[in-house]
């Protein structure tokens, strides 16, 4: 008799508690922020602000001044949130632990470790924004990253309990005892120790539907890569990582001045062009500022 009162008591706990679960649908709501969300029924894609990058040398992109319609770059991150898991697309440029949000924006002024020097301004830290989707990095299932530089890898040994999607030639530079430049060795160098899924073929199908693909994209760093979406009501989607940063450089075809290999880059992007025109998939070039104002940020998706 008491272990049946124990046995409703419980169903009883736990019907509140679904009851009270926050109401994920239409994207709209903002979950608050303890509740852990539930797997979705389709794919979402979170697109999560992770601050705007200042560029002063154009010339590092082969552009001018006239030729851009703005000199600042958006830094995304992205979520993508499957039936089966969670993957974490590129994770900022300034660390969570680095800045205090005040809500309003600030800006942070970052040396590498070559001494280039960049400012960046952000709002919201990565970390409040997954939570207000009721995630948590330690939730989070897969970690890739475009690639290796600074503007990518912030918040990435946040992620270090997930398993890390990686080309092998990238891996290999970025724990090399002397890294690239553009690298902050010390926001992703956890990853060393992580689960890690090393992906050797062009295409990796992270859940197996191949509604969510990583694809090869070499040039702009030895192991870049971008990823392709298929969403149910959105459609085709490609997150460009950086095989461009500018519109512009798709527009006049320029070619950054610090490419791992320019030529590569080149062979890359008239092949990621071709996709995209046999797919019908839309480019979202992730450091497009204009583009990137245009889309519906988190805690808004889409699918
Ligand atoms: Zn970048």
């Amino acid at each position: 008799m008491e272990r049946n009162a124990i046995r409703l008591f419980l169903a009883v706990v736990t019907a509140v508690l679904v009851l009270a679960a926050p109401a994920t649908g239409g994207g709209q709501t903002t979950p608050s922020a303890p509740l852990r969300a539930q797997p979705p029924l389709s794919v979402r894609l979170y697109v999560i602000d992770c601050g705007t990058l200042h560029i002063a040398d154009l010339g590092r992109f082969q552009l001018k001044k006239e030729e851009v319609t703005t000199t600042d770059l958006s830094v995304a991150c992205f979520l993508v949130v499957h039936p089966k898991g969670t993957l974490i697309w590129d994770t900022g440029a300034v660390p969570d632990a680095a800045w205090k949000p005040t809500g309003s924006p600030v800006t942070q002024h970052i040396v590498l470790p070559d001494s280039q020097e960049r400012d960046v301004t952000v709002v919201k830290s990565l970390k409040a924004q997954l939570a207000e989707l009721g995630y948590s990095p330690s939730d989070i299932t897969y970690l890739a990253l475009s690639h290796y530089h600074y503007d990518h890898t912030a918040n990435a040994n946040e992620f270090a309990a997930a398993t890390w999607l990686v080309r092998q030639v990238e891996r290999d530079a970025m724990l090399a005892e002397k890294p690239p430049g553009t690298t902050q060795p010390s926001t992703y160098s956890a990853l060393r120790h992580s689960k890690t899924l090393i992906l050797k073929n062009d295409e990796h199908d992270v859940f197996g539907d191949g509604t969510v693909v990583i694809k090869s994209a070499p040039g702009h760093t030895p192991g870049h890569q971008i990823l392709y979406l298929k969403l149910a009501k959105t459609g085709g989607v490609v997150l460009s990582g950086d095989l461009y940063h500018y519109p512009e450089e798709r527009v006049l075809d320029r070619v950054p001045t610090f490419e791992f290999n320019p030529e590569q880059t080149r062979a890359t992007r008239v092949a990621i062009e071709a996709f995209l025109k046999k797919t019908g998939a839309q480019l979202w070039i992730q450091h497009d500022f204009n583009g990137n104002a245009k889309l519906k940020k988190s805690p808004n998706f889409y699918e």
